[in-house]
């Protein structure tokens, strides 16, 4: 079956430390700590697991002076590990202070986010919006321009609705809210290009926590600028209500070709792991075929001709499996992260399903004769029986792979 591929929007190419985001470049999976920003090691310790995960930037809050200085220190904990994933500084109301007060922290991050709604009210907005850009020329580091619907620059918006109210015919007031989450971003990033920034140091975001909103935000933006495109639903929320909303918006817009750049925001449940936003991120991409990577394995959802959950155990553990193996892997066996494993849990699609995909197991459902038939390429190679079907299989998918 031939799909017809994805035209993405064109933008430009930015540089954020070795992640190029934009222009033709993969569109890039990133993710936030959620750490005290001051405890470098933790911190640290966070990085690397999101980076380990697949996170290509991790983002760091950085909102006081304590934070500003473990900064560098963060950065070195990561370079001893062999860790080389770029940090993002997101700053919010002191970023000018901060950066000001630490220039070691300035250096050692590889792209600031400034919020234009977070930067300070009336002539001191300017003044301090400036003072920031002034470190990303210095510096030479690219910034993302993060609007968001929570944090709207407020005098932008009243300045606005004023102006909205003298029309003939006035907008409703979704539309000039609509239309003053662009104009924040765009005339920031305009500004920040008069400060000498270069336009390919920019990198704009819009983010709102309601599904149509974002699209509509993204298509607009994306109609009247060549910046890249930093896609996230913010506030997204728990569990599976955060991974479908997040999904939904973006899975739209990344159809489109808009997005150079994603973050799943997903409020952590008890002891999840943060990881996980990195994984909804991947497969977001991996489910549109716009990445690849880790190998997909296709399990069927089970129902009542299934003995036992042995199989979800199984499809779970090579899942599971295949992931861990993944940083070692993608370089050691290229074009594996395109490999698709079955594991099926009867006889009506096992098969079927087995043979579609690199290698499938069809383990056997109620009622059948107790054997697992395993397909390579299509061929049924060896039938597996007794307890350790398990090990047997996955010791099959990594002869396999080394093949
Ligand atoms: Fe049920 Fe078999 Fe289909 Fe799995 S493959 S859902 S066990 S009928």
């Amino acid at each position: 079956m031939s799909n017809t591929p994805i035209l993405r929007h064109r933008t430009v190419s930015v540089q954020v430390g070795n992640i190029t985001v934009g222009g033709d470049a993969p569109v890039v999976v990133q993710s936030m700590t959620n750490t005290d920003t001051a405890d470098a090691i933790r911190t640290a310790a966070q990085c690397f697991e999101l980076a380990r995960a697949g996170s290509e930037l991790v983002r760091i809050t950085v909102n006081s002076l304590e934070a500003a200085q473990a900064v560098p220190d963060i950065r070195a904990r990561l370079d001893k590990m062999g860790c080389d994933v770029p940090l993002i500084g997101d700053f919010h109301f002191n970023g000018h202070k901060l950066l000001t007060a630490v220039p070691e922290c300035a250096q050692a991050l590889a792209k600031y986010r400034i919020n234009p709604g977070n930067v300070g009210r009336g002539k001191k907005r300017d003044e301090q919006f400036a003072r920031m850009i002034e470190f990303a020329v210095r510096y030479d580091k690219p910034v993302r321009i993060g609007v968001n619907w929570g944090s709207l620059d407020q005098e932008l918006l009243a300045k606005m609705l004023d102006d909205n109210s003298k029309l003939a015919k006035p907008l409703e007031l979704e539309e000039v809210m609509h239309e003053a989450l662009l104009e924040s971003a765009l005339s920031s990033a305009a500004k920040a290009e008069e400060y000498g920034l270069p336009h390919d140091h920019i990198i704009l975001s819009c983010k709102l926590s309601d599904v149509q909103g974002l699209v509509r935000a993204y298509r607009d933006m994306s109609k009247r600028c060549d910046y890249p495109l930093h896609l996230g639903l913010t506030e997204a929320g728990m569990g599976s209500k955060g991974i479908v909303y997040s999904t939904a918006a973006l899975s739209i817009l990344l159809q489109e070709g808009i997005g150079d750049t994603i973050r799943i925001s997903l409020t952590p449940e008890p002891h999840a792991k943060r990881e996980k936003e990195v994984i909804v991120g991947q497969e977001i991409l991996q489910a549109l075929g716009l990445r690849s990577f880790t190998p997909q394995v296709v399990a069927c959802p089970g129902c009542g001709r299934t003995s036992s959950d042995y199989f979800q155990r199984l499809a779970e553990q090579i899942q599971g499996w295949l992931r861990e193996q993944m940083p070692v892997w993608k370089d050691q066996y290229p074009g594996v992260e395109s490999m698709s494993v079955a594991v099926m849990g009867c006889v009506v699609n096992g098969p079927g399903e087995s043979k579609h995909a690199n290698i499938g197991i069809s383990l056997p459902g109620s009622g059948e004769t107790p054997v697992a038939p395993v397909y390579e390429d299509g061929q049924k190679t060896v039938t597996l029986k007794g307890d350790s079907i398990a090990q047997e299989f996955q010791a099959l998918v990594e002869t396999y792979v080394q093949k």
